[in-house]
């Protein structure tokens, strides 16, 4: 049997890579795990030590799909695609952020639009292409049985251009992605309404975010539409978006040039980008893990008394990618801590235990996990949590402390403030600590000017805005205006924009 992928709540019917990749969420709900934790080679802390980004991508990745379904020249070739619209030759650079604290900042940003999904969205709609392209190999270009994929998303903001950027001019791919009208910062705006190519389709919504995840949700649930679009997704529980950030962890590691245990800090949302570095321990890379949340801290409550409770509602934060009642991914981590403590390693008991969880989630908004369970999750993550003012501190700190005129966004700040904090408290137990730097602070003006504008030196157009950001404001842009909020809207504008 070739290496295959299962559902977080059930324990039949395995799928493939491909499957896996191109559904996104399991038909159960639940979320598609690896059969096991795939294992490097025994001597990998030193024979991967000296590669390339794009060839560590390529080791690693390969331990997850067999090579039936991917070749290691194809997947090579996926790999070297995504990177190559990279702006830093590291693909993800470590800098030194203070010596005497021994502080890193693993750079996540210098992809196309400047966050960090750009890491992982780059290779997804790279696999999207490759898997379709296979699929319709002996079918004519304009044949009505080829096999397309429409993904629908909502954003908030970031997430939808970093879809963009990994899907626009896909063959056979067409994405649509809702925002709220004028709830969206103006660059944000204009990343994702200046890329023209035909397939891009971005919708402003006269409403709330809520109300485009709604009609995200909706149309995901409409059999007939999905039977004619094929709709997919590309959030953050896709399993590629996760197995694609597993490298910067070992690429990080490396680059610090050490023997000893490193902490990484991950400012977290949907738990995708610290699950990457989840297995990337399980794999034997030897890291700490630090959850640093904002306001919205329902992994860090988890971790005080293993109580699993949704907030009444979000908060706003000035880190609004974090922003989340809910952290997905966690899920998959569950699984893993279930499945090895009190499922006692059988496959079904683990996706049992993980339907219970689910569906008080759903019903009560709450459920506690067994004590063996909280103490596994214990053993691995502790977590920090700030509020927008210590995001701000954060901010000002490294600019004029920290790193003299280095700008971090909010994401990132509330990582550093995060590590500062366990630093001063002795609760860090490694010399070198990275945090992981999620977004560029350009994209983040509110927050940057307000904690920075009381600094003199400090220009925001001069010393933070890219060129390309001064340009791209000035680009022609497209977008499609909905005439209000109801998911039948955004079919009619599906079905007008497509022409079937
Ligand atoms: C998405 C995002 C995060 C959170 O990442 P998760 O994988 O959802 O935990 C943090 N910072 C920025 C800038 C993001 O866009």
């Amino acid at each position: 049997m070739p290496f295959e992928y299962y559902s977080t709540r059930s324990s039949d019917t395995p799928v493939s890579f491909e499957q896996a990749v191109i559904q996104g969420l399991a038909p159960d709900g639940g979320l598609y795990l690896p059969e096991t934790v795939s294992n490097p080679p025994a001597d990998f802390l030193n024979s991967w030590k000296d590669l390339s980004f794009q060839d560590l991508a390529v080791e690693i990745m390969s331990l997850y799909i067999p090579e039936s379904e991917v070749p290691r020249a194809d997947l090579r070739s996926i790999v070297e695609k995504s990177y190559s619209t990279f702006r830093s030759k590291d693909v993800t650079p470590v800098i030194e952020l203070n010596k005497e604290k021994q502080l890193y900042l693993l750079e996540l940003f210098h992809g196309p639009t400047y966050a960090f999904k750009d890491v992982a969205l780059q290779t997804l709609g790279n696999l999207f292409e490759y898997f379709l392209s296979r699929k319709n190999a002996n079918k004519a270009p304009n044949a009505s049985d080829r096999d397309v994929i429409t993904v629908i998303g909502a954003t908030s903001g970031d997430t939808g251009s970093a879809a963009i950027y990994g899907l626009r001019n896909k063959k056979d791919v067409n994405v649509f992605i809702l925002y709220p009208t004028g709830r969206i910062s103006p660059i944000q705006e204009q990343q994702m309404t200046s890329v023209l190519d035909d397939n891009v389709h971005t919708v402003s919504v006269p409403g709330t975010f809520d109300d485009c995840q709604d009609n995200v949700k909706t149309l995901f649930a409409d059999v007939a539409f999905n039977d004619k679009y094929h709709v997919g997704a590309v959030n953050s529980i896709n399993w590629s978006r996760i197995l694609s950030q597993m490298t910067y962890y070992f690429k990080a590691y490396f680059a610090l040039n050490t023997k000893e245990k490193v902490t990484f800090v991950v400012p977290s949302g949907n738990f995708g980008d610290i699950l990457a570095g989840y297995y990337a321990k399980e794999m034997g890379l030897p890291i700490d893990l630090v959850i640093a949340t904002n306001q919205n801290d329902i992994l860090y409550r988890f971790l005080k008394d293993g109580s699993y409770s949704k907030d009444p509602e979000v908060h706003a934060t000035l880190s609004p990618a974090m922003d989340i009642l809910v952290s997905s991914n966690f899920e998959r981590f569950l699984w893993h801590a279930v499945y090895e403590t009190v499922a006692k390693k059988n496959r079904a008991e683990a996706g049992k235990v993980l339907n219970g969880f689910m569906s008080d989630l759903k019903t009560k908004g709450t459920f506690t996990v067994p004590q063996e369970v909280l103490q596994k999750a214990r053993s691995i993550f502790s977590a920090e949590h700030a509020t927008d003012s210590d995001t701000i501190d954060a901010i000002r700190t490294t600019y004029t402390e920290l790193l003299p005129k280095y700008v971090v966004d909010p994401h990132t700040a509330v990582g550093v403030h995060a590590a500062l904090v366990m630093q001063k408290a002795d609760r860090i137990n490694t010399e070198k600590v990275v945090v992981l730097s999620t977004a560029h602070p350009a994209k983040f003006s509110e927050a940057v000017t307000k904690a920075l504008d009381s600094e003199s030196s400090f220009n925001f157009e001069n010393d933070v805005l890219p060129e390309e950001f001064k340009k791209m404001m000035l680009a022609e842009t497209k977008k499609i205006f909905a005439n209000d909020t109801s998911a039948e809207e955004i079919k009619r504008i599906v079905t007008a924009t497509l022409g079937y």
